[in-house]
């Protein structure tokens, strides 16, 4: 196992973890109960965005990314403005601004959240705990290469790495690269090739099937 519990056989949370997970739930069940007493939003309309927030996965991004892959008009649209390229499969980011990294050759970016877990739930779902771990989101800065390594990523040296911080109002989405061998296949089977770590950034597309 590495130092931020990547590869953990048992995905339990750790005992800091713990409390800070008891503190945020108080916490957000406070909050909960205030809103709903104030009549801000009623607990159908929680209970809602909830059930969509947990039905979200990383089939989204993996929507827009494979059709980066095939689409070069939408490819340019994508990196021009991503809110408006996801709205395209109706992937809507009313409250933040959303950017697509293109990764190539030469430029691999990595995206993190080094002051808690901003993270783009729309297109990836939730954030898996690793992403939300001190460990992650204070070495992927200093060290990103090492960090990247123990994901099993290697990358030339003449490859730049690039970190990007995610704010609450600004999300990342990494476009990787095509693997070379893929001219054969489709939409559908393009879109199996791009899991949630290479959105991210720790990981590298490539051919299993
Ligand atoms: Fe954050």
């Amino acid at each position: 196992m590495d130092s931020f519990g990547h590869d953990h056989s048992h995905d339990h949370p750790h005992q800091s973890d713990d409390k800070i997970h008891a503190y945020y739930q108080i916490l957000g069940q406070a909050l909960k109960e205030l809103l709903i007493e104030k009549g801000i939003v009623s607990a159908s309309e929680i209970q809602y965005a909830m059930e969509r927030r947990e039905a979200t996965t990383p089939a989204n991004g993996a929507k827009v990314v494979a059709r980066a892959w095939l689409d070069s008009e939408y490819r340019k649209r994508l990196f021009m403005d991503a809110n408006s390229a996801a709205a395209e499969f109706g992937i809507e980011l009313p409250t933040t601004h959303l950017v697509a990294l293109e990764n190539t050759p030469k430029i691999h970016n990595v995206v993190v959240c080094t002051l808690c877990s901003c993270y783009p739930r729309d297109l990836l779902g939730l954030p898996p705990a690793w992403y939300k771990s001190k460990a992650y989101r204070s070495r992927v800065v200093c060290e990103p290469r090492e960090v990247l390594k123990e994901f099993g990523t290697l990358l030339p040296d003449d490859v730049e790495v690039r970190v990007h911080d995610s704010t609450a109002d600004l999300r990342y989405l990494v476009v990787p690269m095509r693997p070379d061998d893929t001219d054969d296949l489709g939409e559908d089977a393009l879109r199996s090739l791009i899991t949630r770590d290479t959105m991210i950034g720790v990981a590298l597309a490539g051919r299993t099937i």
